[in-house]
C-alpha cells in the first residue's frame, strides 16, 4: 500500500493518498429566530431579529436548496447533523453582529474554519454555524516578520500564500485542514521538529468574544487569552477571526524519504523508529505508519539536502529487509506532494470548497494516544497483532496507525509555556479507522493501555475519551478554566468538551 521508494523518485505516499489509494478509503428565511437554550445577558429586543440581518455575509437557512452541501463538514459520519442556520461572515464585524444576535437569541452557535474536527464540534443540531472561508487572507509583514492569516483559510492555501511571500509556518500535510482549528489545538506537521508546533508561532489573534467584544489579543494586551489559545482547542473563549504567526524564511528546498519493511520486520522497524524519530537531528520530522494491509513505512521531510539522507537514516535502513528512497525539490511543490495533490493548487481542495477542487471527503473513527516510554517488544507486538486481525477477521474498510516524532523544537517548549501541556512525548500515535471498523479500533485502543502515557492530542479530538480534561490538557486545565471564566463567564461556547463542561 505505501510504496518502497527506491532511488530519487516520488514513491510512498500521505494518509490522504492512503484512503484514496484503499478504495474504501477514507429554517426558512425569517423564521423565528430563537432555538435551544443557554444564552446569555443581551435582551432579544435590542437584536436584530435574523441572523440574516445581523450580519452582512449570506446566511443559509435550513430549508434552502443544497442546504446540506453548505452544512457538512469534512467527516461524513456527521452528514446527519444538520444547524438551522450556516453563516458566511465577510469580516470581524459580521462575526460580532452574528455572536450578538446568538447570545442574545440563546441561539447555540459553532465556529467553523476547515471543518475537520474529528468529533464533528464545527457543527450541531439546530443552531447556526459560523463558516470562516471567507476569512482567509495571508499578508506578511517582513519588516516585523509576522504573517496575518484569516481564521478561515485552509491549509495549502497558507503554505502556498506564505511561499508566494518568502515565507512559511509549520503546519499539518492535510490541505484543508483550516488553520484555525489546527492552531488552538496544536498543530502538527512535517517542519514540526525544527520550527515547533503551529501554535508555538503563535504571537497574536483577533476574537470575538461572548461580550460581543472584538479584541485584539497578544501579549501586551492578553498574555493569559494568547497562553490559553495556545493549544487550549478550538471552539472555546469565542470565535477567532484572523490569526498573527511569527513566521519562517521559505527554505529553497527541502528532501523527502520514505523507508519501507516487509511486514515481518514491523515490530522491529517501530520500535527502531521509536528510538531514532524523536531524537535525531531537528530538521528531520517523520511519520511512521502501520497499514490494514499488513504494510509498514516511515516516511518524512528533512530541511536540507537528500545526499544526507542515507547516513541519517542509517538506523531505519539496517532494520531486516529495509528500502528506502529519496528526492529533493523546491518547498511547495514538496507540500503540495505531502498533500496528496499532484494536479496542482485548485484541485488541491475539498470538491465544494473552492473552485476547482477535486479532494473527496471521508468516513472515519479516529483516537489518539501519546507515548513518552520507549515501546517494548510486547507493546509493538500488540499493534502487529491488531493489524493482523483487522486481516484474518474481515474487519470492514480500511485503517491505519500513525506515529508522529515529537522532540526538537516541539519538547524544548515548558509543558506550561503555553496551554499546550504534551512536551515530554516520543511520538503522538493516532488509531483510524475508514468506512467501517469501529469496533477494531476501539479493541485496539484498548490493548495499547499498559504501553501508553493516558494522555491524548486534543486536535485529534474523541467524542469517547471520558478522561479528556487530564488527557488533552493535563496540569494546564486549571488555569485554561479560570481564562475561560474570565473572557466567557456565561459560558456562552460549549460543546460536549468544552473547558468548563
Ligand atoms: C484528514 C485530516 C488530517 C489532519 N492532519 C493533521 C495534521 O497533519 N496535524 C495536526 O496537528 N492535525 C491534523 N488534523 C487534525 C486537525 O488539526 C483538527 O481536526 C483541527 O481541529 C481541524 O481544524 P479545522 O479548522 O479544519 O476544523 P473545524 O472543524 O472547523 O474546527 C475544529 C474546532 O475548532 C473550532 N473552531 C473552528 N474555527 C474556529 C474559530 N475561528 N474560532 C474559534 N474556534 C474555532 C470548531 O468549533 C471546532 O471545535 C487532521 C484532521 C483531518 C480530518
Amino acid at each position: 500500500m505505501l510504496v518502497a521508494a527506491t532511488t530519487g523518485r516520488r514513491e510512498g505516499i500521505d494518509r490522504r493518498s492512503f484512503l484514496a489509494g484503499a478504495g474504501t478509503a477514507l429554517l426558512s428565511g425569517c423564521g423565528p429566530a430563537v432555538v435551544g437554550s443557554g444564552g446569555t445577558a443581551h435582551k432579544p429586543s435590542r437584536a436584530p431579529r435574523t441572523l440574516q440581518q445581523a450580519m452582512r455575509g449570506h446566511v443559509f437557512t435550513k430549508g434552502d436548496p443544497g442546504f446540506a452541501g453548505v452544512a457538512h463538514v469534512y467527516n461524513e459520519r456527521f452528514d446527519g447533523v444538520l444547524p438551522h442556520w450556516v453563516g458566511r461572515p465577510i469580516d470581524a464585524a459580521d462575526v460580532r453582529g452574528a455572536v450578538r444576535w446568538a447570545v442574545a437569541h440563546g441561539v447555540p452557535l459553532r465556529a467553523r474554519s476547515g471543518g475537520h474536527s474529528y468529533a464533528g464540534y464545527s457543527t450541531l443540531s439546530g443552531g447556526a454555524v459560523l463558516d470562516l472561508r471567507k476569512l482567509n487572507r495571508i499578508h506578511v509583514d517582513h519588516s516585523h516578520g509576522i504573517a496575518t492569516i484569516g481564521a478561515g483559510a485552509q491549509l495549502i492555501d497558507v503554505y502556498a500564500g506564505l511561499a508566494a511571500q518568502g515565507a512559511t509556518l509549520p503546519a499539518g500535510s492535510c490541505p484543508s485542514v483550516g488553520i484555525t482549528g489546527v492552531t488552538l489545538g496544536g498543530g502538527m506537521g512535517l517542519a514540526g521538529r525544527a520550527f515547533g508546533l503551529t501554535t508555538d508561532n503563535l504571537v497574536g489573534a483577533q476574537i470575538v468574544t461572548a461580550d460581543g467584544r472584538i479584541r485584539q489579543v497578544d501579549k501586551h494586551t492578553d498574555p493569559g487569552l494568547l497562553w490559553a489559545l495556545r493549544g487550549g482547542g478550538g471552539g472555546n473563549f469565542g470565535v477567532v477571526t484572523n490569526l498573527q504567526f511569527r513566521v519562517h524564511r521559505l527554505p529553497a528546498s527541502a528532501a523527502y524519504f520514505n523507508v519501507k519493511w516487509p511486514w515481518s520486520s514491523a515490530a522491529q522497524a517501530l520500535m527502531t523508529w521509536l528510538q531514532w524519530a524523536p531524537h535525531t537531528r531537528d530538521q528531520i520530522t517523520s511519520i511512521f505508519h502501520m497499514n490494514f494491509d499488513q504494510t509498514v513505512n516511515a516516511n518524512g521531510q528533512y530541511l536540507g539536502p537528500s545526499s544526507d539522507l542515507p547516513g541519517l537514516l542509517s538506523a531505519l535502513t539496517s532494520v531486516p529487509g529495509a528500502s528506502s528512497g529519496s528526492f529533493n525539490s523546491s518547498y511547495l511543490p514538496l507540500q503540495l506532494f505531502l498533500a496528496g495533490c499532484s494536479h496542482g493548487l485548485p484541485a488541491c481542495h475539498t470538491v465544494g470548497t473552492a473552485p476547482g477542487g477535486t479532494l473527496s471527503r471521508a468516513l472515519f473513527w479516529a483516537k489518539s494516544d501519546y507515548i513518552t516510554h520507549p515501546l517494548s517488544h510486547a507493546g509493538a507486538q500488540t499493534l502487529v497483532n491488531a493489524i493482523d486481525q483487522h486481516q484474518s477477521q474481515g474487519v470492514p474498510g480500511s485503517a491505519a496507525i500513525l506515529f508522529d516524532a515529537y522532540g526538537g523544537a516541539i519538547n524544548r517548549v515548558a509543558p506550561g509555556a503555553t496551554a499546550f501541556v504534551h512536551r515530554n512525548a516520543l511520538c503522538a500515535m493516532q488509531y483510524l479507522a475508514y468506512n467501517g471498523g469501529a469496533s477494531w479500533l476501539n479493541q485496539t485502543y484498548a490493548s495499547m493501555r499498559p504501553y501508553v502515557s493516558g494522555m491524548a492530542y486534543q486536535n485529534y479530538i474523541d467524542s469517547g475519551l471520558s478522561t479528556w480534561r487530564h488527557a488533552y490538557y493535563g496540569s494546564n486545565y486549571p488555569r485554561l478554566l479560570s481564562v475561560r471564566q474570565r473572557v466567557d463567564p456565561q459560558h456562552f461556547f460549549n460543546f460536549p468538551q468544552a473547558i468548563g463542561r
